[in-house]
Order: C-alpha cells, then sequence, then structure tokens
C-alpha cells in the first residue's frame, strides 16, 4: 500500500493506493495553521489512522509546499512558513519510523499526471502549475527527475523570453529579480495585466466571466497571457522537447490555451514540425496527494 499525504496551507489530505494504484481510502483534515509540532502530530495521525482502517503498513510519500535544501535537510522557499527552516522529512521519518520521501507539489502534480494521468504513455512530461505561483516538475519514464539543486522544473523563475519593450523590465519578483515568467503567468499577473488595461481589479473567477461574456478588454489580456505562455513553453521545449506538457493549477481551466498556445509556440520552437502536445490535468485537484503516493515507484513496493 502506498499512502499520499499533500500538505497544504490550509487542509492536510491523505490517500491510500494499493498495488494497482486503486484508491483504497481518502481523508482529510484542516491543517494546524502556524504550528509546525502539531502539523507533525497530525501527519502522523492521520497516517495511523489510515493503516488502522486497511489494517496495512504503507510507504509514506508527502508533497509540501518549498523544497528540502540539498545542503541542510531543512525546508526552504514555503510559503506556508511554519515549515521553512525544519527538518520536515527526518522529523516524519523519526515519528513514523520509516523512510519518507517528499517533493513539492508541482513535482507531485507532474508524477501523479505522468503515471495514469493525462500524460500516460507519454516516455517525457512536464508538468506545469499556473495558479498562486507558476511553478513545474518533470519526469521521463515514469521517474521523477530531482535535479541536483532539487529544483528541475522551476521555469517560474526565468526571464519571459523574447520579451518586447512593453514587458521590460517587468514586475519586481518575490525572488529578489524583475520580469520573471511568474509575475507574467501567474493568477496575480494575469489580474495586475487586466488592471493595467482597464484600470479595474478583479478576481480570476470574474476574469473568466468577462471573458465568457467577450468582453474586449479581458480577450485583449488573455491573448496577450496566451503569447506569453506559448513564448515561455516554447523555451521549455527547445531544451527538453518533452512528449507531452500537462497544465495544473487554476488557469489549466481555461480551456482556449489548449488551443492557442500550441498555434503561437510553432513560431518560436526551433524545430520544422511540433508534435509536442499540451493537455489539460485529468486528476486536478487530486494530483498533488496522488503524487505523493506515487513517489515510491512500482517496483518498490513491498
Ligand atoms: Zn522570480
Amino acid at each position: 500500500m502506498r499512502i499520499g499525504v499533500d500538505l497544504g496551507g490550509t487542509k492536510i489530505e491523505a490517500l491510500a493506493l494499493d498495488e494497482r494504484g486503486q484508491h483504497l481510502t481518502r481523508r482529510r483534515i484542516p491543517t494546524p495553521a502556524g504550528d509546525y509540532q502539531a502539523t507533525l502530530l497530525a501527519v502522523a495521525g492521520l497516517i495511523k489512522r489510515i493503516e488502522q482502517e486497511t489494517g496495512r503498513r504503507g510507504t509514506v510519500g508527502v508533497g509540501s509546499p518549498g523544497s528540502l535544501s540539498p545542503a541542510s535537510g531543512l525546508i526552504r522557499n514555503a510559503n506556508s512558513t511554519c515549515l521553512n527552516s525544519n527538518p520536515l522529512q527526518q522529523d516524519l521519518e523519526r515519528l513514523l519510523e520509516r523512510p519518507v520521501r517528499l517533493a513539492n507539489d508541482a513535482d507531485c502534480f507532474a508524477l501523479s499526471e505522468s503515471i495514469d494521468g493525462a500524460g500516460q504513455g507519454y516516455a517525457s512530461v512536464f508538468g506545469v502549475i499556473i495558479g498562486t505561483g507558476v511553478g513545474g516538475g518533470i519526469v521521463i519514464n515514469g521517474s521523477l527527475i530531482p535535479g541536483a539543486n532539487r529544483i528541475a522544473g522551476e521555469w517560474g523563475h526565468n526571464p519571459l523570453p523574447w520579451p518586447g519593450a512593453a514587458e521590460l523590465p517587468g514586475a519586481a519578483c518575490y525572488c529578489g529579480k524583475r520580469g520573471c515568467i511568474e509575475t507574467f503567468l501567474s493568477g496575480a499577473g494575469l489580474a495586475a495585466d487586466y488592471h493595467r488595461e482597464t484600470g479595474v481589479s478583479i478576481s480570476g473567477a470574474a476574469l473568466s466571466e468577462r471573458l465568457a461574456q467577450q468582453e474586449q478588454a479581458a480577450q485583449r489580456v488573455m491573448a496577450r497571457y496566451e503569447d506569453r505562455l506559448a513564448r515561455s513553453l516554447a523555451a521549455v521545449i527547445n531544451l527538453l522537447d518533452p512528449e507531452a506538457i500537462i497544465l495544473g493549477g487554476g488557469l489549466s481551466n481555461v480551456a482556449r490555451l489548449y488551443q492557442q498556445v500550441p498555434r503561437i509556440w510553432t513560431d518560436y520552437i526551433f524545430s520544422d514540425v511540433v508534435r509536442t502536445r499540451l493537455l489539460p490535468p485529468q486528476h486536478g485537484d487530486a494530483s498533488g496527494v496522488r503524487g505523493a503516493a506515487w513517489l515510491w515507484a512500482v517496483d518498490e513496493q513491498g
């Protein structure tokens, strides 16, 4: 049995899969926000209840915000800041008395979609999160590529490729640079562009509504968004050349992206033909917890 845990800012969710990837059980509790020790105990309690319920012991994978520093073994860059500078993996291993694997949410998304989601059957998959932040994960032949610094796929903090004059120098990013892809392609980046166009501040949901009503300003803003997403993904394709790119996060719900972006990216990709598929996710919000479970591969199952 594989247990996956999705450690979110507001909820902790756990899922148990059997050997064939079928759901055994799923539980969800609120996150003890801001309290690291209570968070550890909450995760351990969830796993204990799942193992009591199923009568089996499982491997444990955890999807967490931020990432483990390969230098210190401590969590860094997590937006749930109580996790930062804590040895989350080590503490969970001690509490649960077994090895625990940890990956960030974008990596879990990429793994879940690659193994039995939209990316099934493709040898190389780039899983993309476009939502509150912009992240990504790379899966080759069913295995997640962590990278030497555990940042593989972090395309959101590269600069926007082929920028026009109006796109320079770009907005300040929390990472300390200006004009990062994330400042253009996150939900906040899209809302900021709509504000520049109209002087009106609206939510992502309101923008979707205005798009559906064919509002001119919303259409212009979305066309710019598609062009920027196409350029940013073209740079990824030139480097990694994945067979499939799967979108996740809140903005993956915008249906027109899947037609428009591949139409535009051919202008930027260094190839006469482009066979890369741009696909919507199959598991949606469940990808985080599913991918965490899949951190233990098929051949490692006891
Ligand atoms: Zn940045």
